[in-house]
């Protein structure tokens, strides 16, 4: 992935345009036009209805639930709701779209311009504009892998309700562009209007890209079809960037087309081109009258929305200092957001300080855990209470931040709570100082040669009598305790 805005040519530097169009499943038991279920994963073509299937003379019912889920996403991508919009059939052939056209909306979506606000890497924050967010149809799908000479169809994706959001051309990196998707990604499973599972196709981008002499219009781009993943979106776009400079450079020209990412390879192939664009024969649907909202129930919506991440991000900054970047990782998934929350709820003490071990905690530790054995958050053994034990054992003194390791490994393990590991093993740090007094002193007096080179004035070697005396303790002793008593006992002296 690269945060390069130009790519560095023979020829001096190139600019990245990026424009994304996503596809994004409305969250919905029933297709958008009929009431046939839409659960993944059922039997082929047990999930059809007439009106899916095209047969004549069925007619197309909107389902209003679809339509309410459309706005709240609207709502969520900060886009204004059309309280008119049309829909129309998209005309042309393919063998798992039954009618022969797609229901789309074209001149007049239900959601117009947006925007959203990504977060870089470097703790900068960029607005990228939404062209317009429309409801339309998923086709079927052809398995071509089942037998030798024939395609099989199934049709139960036909007819789902899928939500197309058209970014403007305003991202100039990978990086961006997958923010970018992370974000919207992030919003919707929020608002619970799109699952966001990439892997189950349930959200799908079409990645267009372009490159052009920084400062110039726009150049020609190719458009790479369905990628699903965070990761294959970032390598198409640094892939396509690379292809697209080499061929100007040596005085070629791009062709608009359409391009397919090969995930083995990490490159990308023509798929069509697209030089002179699809004729669809848009034309209002005849079946169906524009669709009128009523601002009345727009508002409802707006008013039973859930605090989104970026409001979120706001009150966990504001209410614990947290700061921007640990924030913007805590609300990027509802699921960390809430194990946090449940979590600092659970605290002893909710100062900013430990809010921030916390926070440390989670973002380290816990999620460097799940990514080693590759799990979410939802099969954590450390439940959020448990972790905020640990941070009060820390907190509290009772235990110091290097045997805290040792405890969250326990943890880990065995699902138990900090305070009984560190009953059971003995883990507790020493602050008695009558006992690490007697600790330090042993270290002295086997020290003797050192002891004088400190007085003498090497200051490095209190350094190498702390850690003696951890040694000694197997680290359990205090280490504030440590430091104090050290010092005064080799000042005294
Ligand atoms: P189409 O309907 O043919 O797909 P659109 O004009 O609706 O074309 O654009 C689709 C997407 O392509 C949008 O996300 C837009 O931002 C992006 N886009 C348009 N022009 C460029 C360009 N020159 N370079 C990169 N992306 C572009
Ligand atoms: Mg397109």
């Amino acid at each position: 992935m690269t945060n390069r805005y130009f790519y560095e040519g023979t020829t001096g530097p190139w600019e990245l345009v990026i424009g994304l169009e996503v596809h994004a499943q409305v969250v919905s038991k029933a297709k958008l036009f009929s009431s046939a279920s839409t659960t993944f994963g059922a039997e082929p073509n047990t999930q059809v209805s007439f009106v899916d299937a095209a047969m004549p003379g069925m007619l197309p019912v909107i389902n209003e639930i679809c339509v309410e889920q459309a706005i709240r996403t609207g709502l969520g991508i900060n886009g204004e709701i059309n309280l008119r919009s049309v829909f129309d059939r998209k005309n042309y052939f393919y063998a798992d779209l039954p009618a022969g056209y797609q229901i789309s909306q074209n001149s007049q979506p239900i959601v117009g311009k947006g925007y959203l606000d990504i977060e870089l890497e470097d703790g900068s924050t960029r607005r990228i504009g939404i062209t317009r967010l429309h409801l339309e149809q998923d086709a079927g799908k052809s398995i071509h892998d089942q037998h030798a000479e024939n395609s099989y169809i199934d049709l139960n994706r036909c007819g789902v309700a899928l939500m197309e959001i058209v970014s403007e051309p305003d991202m100039r990196s990978s990086e961006e562009a997958a923010a970018y998707v992370r974000k919207l990604r992030s919003i919707v499973r929020c608002l619970g209007t799109c699952d966001g599972n990439m892997d189950q196709g349930s959200m799908r981008v079409d990645v267009n890209v372009s490159v052009r002499k920084p400062g110039s219009s726009f150049g020609t781009r190719a458009e790479i079809k369905n990628v699903n993943s965070i990761k294959f979106l970032a390598q198409a776009i640094d892939y396509e960037a690379e292809r697209q400079v080499a061929i100007l450079e040596e005085g070629g020209e791009i062709i608009q087309e359409t391009r397919l990412f090969d995930s083995a390879k990490g490159t990308t192939r023509p798929m069509r081109t697209k030089e002179h664009a699809h004729d669809y024969r848009y034309f209002p649907d005849p079946d169906l009258p524009p669709l009128l909202l009523e601002a009345s129930w727009v508002e409802k919506i707006r008013k039973s929305m859930p605090e989104l991440p970026d409001a979120k991000k706001a009150r966990l900054m504001k209410e614990h200092g947290l700061q921007a970047y640990d924030a913007s990782i805590i609300v990027g998934e509802t699921e960390t957001a809430a194990y946090f929350e449940e979590a600092v709820k659970a605290l002893k003490s909710r100062e900013p300080k430990s809010v921030k071990l916390l926070a440390n905690w989670l973002i380290g530790e816990v999620f460097g855990a799940l990514n080693r054995e590759d799990k979410t958050l939802e099969k954590c053994p450390i439940p959020a209470a448990n972790l905020a034990g640990l941070i009060d054992q820390i907190v509290e003194g009772v235990i110091s931040g290097k045997i805290a390791k040792d405890v969250f490994a326990r943890m880990w393990e065995t699902g138990n709570e900090a305070s009984a590991l560190i009953e059971e093993h003995g883990l507790k740090q020493v602050s008695d100082e009558g006992a690490i007094l007697s600790v330090i002193e042993n270290v002295l007096k086997d020290n003797p040669k050192m002891v004088e080179d400190y007085k003498a004035g090497k200051d490095k070697l209190f350094g190498f009598f702390v850690g003696q005396v951890m040694k000694e303790t197997q680290g359990k002793a205090s280490p504030e305790a440590v430091n104090k008593l050290l010092k005064g006992k080799l000042d005294r002296n």
